[in-house]
């Protein structure tokens, strides 16, 4: 850990606890900061909140007094759920207070360079494919973020022959000022998140922050096949990596006569890659490119895309019973996940798909449903499904009340050769708690069957 002094005697509010909060309110104290906690749940039932007392930390639970901010204040780190139309963070901003996320604070301390990665979905495929591929290629990777530990803990850990590999959502990189990886890798631009962004322009741009302060001495990996994706990273200053599924890139990561290419090298076969999916030859190409950039051997590349077969609930191949195969792509909390999912296969699709109706309709799914025999819904949007199974002609559609019960069903309507997939295109909050609960239930179900 980088030893830095100027949070040393600051006041600096940590708005908003959750685990980066807790993590970031722990290390500026360590730093000498005079730490100030807002959280809105109150004492009594706020544990970590607790804790951070414990330790001789200000805490301020139960509301978000304005009086908090003033121009005492030396930052604010924030939790990336919070949107800076908060009253809190409005005042900061008119009196030009800093505005972080905590892992900016990662960034300050951390004696490891950074790989960021973001983009609307295969995020955190992309991450895993990295860090496995820096993990057997022997380059000390740490994964930080959403699926490992806070990246102000791994940061506080890290020394300067570890890479941290960190998946971004735009919430984090929207108030990015300092943060610099090391490399970025910006894998495309789906559907926005307009209740916080406004615009899907405002989203792109919060995204694109991640090369906000890459100069040519980093790398940027970005999609070439995505319009705007490539339009932002041309106003970067880093050195451009682009990949691309469609086209030769002589500089970048393509595929040629079926063999995966960086600049010029071909590296594997993709019938010899083991994760299913158009869609994840865009995230394999983002990661060889990464892994390419930092001297991992090919060795270790192939032998990682020979075995990697997906990230837990997404499209995750579960196994093979009496000739069917099982995928669990509970993740597919949308309608183009399960596209992206629906389109991976050939063979006839037995598909386990519903959930939370967001009011939405699901029109755009009808021409991903081709190979899908059968479908078995479940959830608020099972009416909505039914509907447009019929308007894609398939005629065998049942009704039941959950995942659980729909795998035996689903089994009952399949053949040896064909693949049945849970990949709801709902989110799982009208029955499930998460899509890991719902994933881990079609799971168990499946390894039920004799
Ligand atoms: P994120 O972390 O960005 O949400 P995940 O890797 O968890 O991304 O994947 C989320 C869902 O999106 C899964 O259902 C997955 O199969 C699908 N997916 C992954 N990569 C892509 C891609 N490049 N394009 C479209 N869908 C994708």
């Amino acid at each position: 850990m980088k030893t830095i002094n100027n949070y040393k005697n600051k006041k600096v509010l940590v708005l908003g606890l959750a685990k980066s909060g807790f993590a970031a309110a722990k290390l500026l104290h360590g730093l000498g900061a005079n730490v100030i906690v807002n959280d809105m749940k109150p004492l009594e039932e706020n544990e970590t909140a607790q804790m951070l007392v414990e330790l001789g930390i200000n805490v301020v639970c139960g509301s978000h007094p304005l009086a908090l901010v003033d121009e005492s204040l030396f930052a604010i780190i924030k939790n990336p759920g919070i949107p800076y139309t908060n009253p809190l963070l409005q005042k900061a901003s008119t009196l030009h207070i800093p505005i972080l996320t905590e892992v900016e604070l990662a960034y300050q301390i951390s004696e490891a360079p950074f790989i960021g990665i973001t983009g609307s979905n295969g995020k955190t495929t992309t991450t895993t494919l990295i860090y496995e591929m820096l993990k057997v290629g022997k380059k000390n990777p740490l994964i930080a973020g959403n699926i490992g530990t806070v990246a102000c803990e791994v940061a506080q850990e890290a020394k300067n022959d570890n890479y941290i590999v960190t998946e971004l959502s735009s919430f984090q990189l929207m108030g990015i000022e300092e943060f610099k990886p090391a490399i970025s890798v910006f894998l495309n631009l789906f559907e926005a998140h307009l209740d916080y962004h406004g615009t899907k322009e405002e989203y792109g741009k919060a995204k694109a922050n991640i090369f906000k302060a890459q100069t040519e001495d980093e790398f940027a990996v970005a999609n070439l096949d995505d319009q705007e994706v490539s339009q932002f990273v041309e106003h970067s200053n880093a050195t451009k990596v682009y990949f691309s599924t469609k086209q030769t890139i002589p500089n970048g990561a393509c595929i040629v006569d079926n063999v995966l290419q960086f600049k010029g090298e071909g590296i594997i076969n993709i019938k010899d890659i083991a994760l299913p999916g158009e869609h994840n030859l865009g995230n394999i190409l983002a990661a060889v490119s990464v892994s390419k950039l930092i001297g991992v051997d090919n060795h270790s590349i192939i032998h990682v895309l020979r075995t990697f077969t997906g990230v837990k609930h997404r499209l995750q191949y579960i196994g093979t019973k009496n000739e069917r195969d099982f995928y669990n792509d509970s993740k597919a909390t949308n309608i183009l996940a399960t596209s992206a999912a629906l389109s991976a296969f050939t063979k006839p699709i037995v598909l386990l798909a519903g959930g939370l109706d967001r009011g939405n309709d699901f029109d755009d799914l009808l021409p991903y449903m081709n190979n899908v025999k059968a479908l078995v819904t479940f959830g608020q949007t099972a009416e909505k499904l039914i509907n447009i199974a019929q308007k894609a002609g398939i005629k065998t559609i049942e009704h039941v009340d959950n995942v659980e019960k729909a795998v035996p069903v689903a089994y009952n309507l399949s053949n040896p050769n064909d693949v049945i997939l849970l990949s709801p295109a709902c989110a799982s909050w009208d029955q499930y708690k998460t899509f890991e609960v719902r994933g881990d239930i079609f799971t168990e179900a499946v390894h039920k069957l004799k």
